[in-house]
């Protein structure tokens, strides 16, 4: 079934979980010469003047033909094109966009993937106009969420923007995107292994709300990116798209649940600490996809040992009583400096470290011990499964590959800080086991 079809159907009734999933973007069209429809939908728009928004790599990408489309079909348009193809998501960018923008448009057209679509949303967002983008890369899962990854101030935020109105992915640009976001949108979906077994875990510990079709959206999505994931070095047409929409779907999946959790987990948060560290001390980056990749085979490698280890409840009552705040608030500063701080506050209102808190948890965690393993084995592979599917496409497995030279258990510890979610990170302190393991 079309994708678009396919995610419409959640609207039909108000799902098991309680909630009616609304679907908000009105279309996606994935396909090969996808942008051709472009006139047809900025017709349906309603739109006399489309703005254009790319950067250097993406106008040749797929820019330039999508102003040759307009040009022929007689639309209206302007555009502004950022002279490098290396743009930050910062201030400096959102304001070049701002000042470069024509007001006399009524549209907003994005072409690119993950720094230019969080931009175009934002101005899309602020000029209280309809958003479309044309991706060029199956890079990242933002193309269908309504959030945009930007740093303000020297911190890493998800601002609220605009969910797109019109995803294209047109297969032709997407299967010469650069070998490294494919490598790097695959890594995105990869992650999805862990956080969907998050999901489950944490519904199971704190009643998180959980919805099985929403999860079983993602799985069916992420089992067509594994299986088609041979052909992605080879560019063939069925594994870009089967990445593409995995990564919409993925969006999809954040906007029906009305949180991240069917799409980011633990893997994404050591991510997130290794952007931190990049802001505040310089220290190397890669593309997001890349480093959730990496991250999901750790995080792969953390719960083969949780499933190897014998829970005590004295000993984690001893961990806790034990475990001293301030002196961990005081590493995380040096850790992830100012970053650090959003997290501090965040434990002062949440409280998660209370002695009281923690027992309370640990019950739950003994009692449902063995189900709790049971969704381990269920949803997550073995690491060396995910070693096998990196090493097919050729992707980085280890932090040491992508230049990530800073200690991997402080950042394990660092996760647990990040949001009030509960992961990886938290269930191995609450076993008392974070620093042995
Ligand atoms: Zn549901
Ligand atoms: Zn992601």
């Amino acid at each position: 079934m079309e994708i678009e079809k396919y995610l419409k159907e959640f609207e039909k009734e108000t799902c098991a979980c309680g909630r009616r999933h609304l679907f908000t973007v009105s279309r996606v069209i994935v396909e090969k010469g996808a942008i051709e429809k472009l006139p047809n939908l900025i017709q349906e728009a309603a739109s006399k003047k489309a703005f254009i928004l790319a950067d250097k790599n993406t106008f040749i990408a797929a820019g330039e033909r999508v102003c040759a489309i307009l040009n022929n079909a007689g639309i209206h348009y302007a555009q502004y094109v950022f002279p490098t193809g290396e743009i930050e998501p910062d201030e400096k960018a959102v304001g070049s966009a701002i000042m470069n923008f024509d007001p006399s448009c009524d549209l907003v057209i994005a072409v690119g993937s993950g720094v230019i679509n969080d931009i175009g949303k934002i101005l899309a967002n602020t000029a209280k106009l309809p958003y479309f983008i044309v991706g060029t890369a199956p890079s990242m899962d933002g193309y269908a969420s309504a959030t945009s990854s930007m740093s303000i101030d020297g911190l890493k935020v998800s601002l609220p923007s605009k969910c797109a109105d019109v995803i294209i992915g047109d297969i032709d640009v997407l299967k010469n995107a650069p070998m490294r976001m494919l490598q790097a949108g695959l890594g995105d979906m990869l992650a999805k292994h862990i956080s969907i077994a998050e999901w489950r875990i944490a519904n199971e510990i704190t009643g998180e709300y959980y919805c099985e079709r929403v999860a079983e959206l993602i799985r069916t999505a992420l089992k067509r990116c594994v299986e088609n994931a041979d052909g992605l070095l080879k560019r063939e047409e069925e594994a870009v798209k089967a990445v593409f929409e995995g990564l919409v779907i993925g969006g999809v999946a954040m906007a029906f649940a009305g949180v991240s959790r069917p799409a980011s987990g633990v893997e994404h948060y050591f991510s997130h600490i290794w952007d931190m560290r990049g802001l505040a001390f310089g220290t190397k980056v890669d593309l997001h996809g890349i480093q959730c990749a990496v991250a999901t085979n750790i995080a792969a490698g953390l719960y083969e040992k949780v499933l190897k280890t014998k829970p005590d409840k004295e000993k984690a009552l001893a961990y806790a009583k034990a475990f001293d705040y301030q002196a961990w608030a005081k590493e995380l500063k040096a850790f992830l400096g100012t970053g650090a701080d959003v997290m501090i506050a965040l434990e002062e209102k949440e409280q998660k470290y209370s002695i009281e808190k923690h027992e309370d948890r640990l019950n739950i965690i003994l009692e449902k011990w063995e189900k709790l393993c049971g969704i381990i084995r269920e949803e997550i592979p073995a690491q060396k499964e995910i070693e096998r599917i990196l090493e097919k496409i050729g992707a980085p497995k280890t932090a040491k590959e992508i230049g990530i030279d800073c200690d991997l258990s402080i950042t394990l510890k660092a996760t647990k800080d990040i949001r009030d979610k509960y992961v990886l990170s938290r269930l191995l302190w609450d076993l008392g086991v974070i620093d042995e393991i």
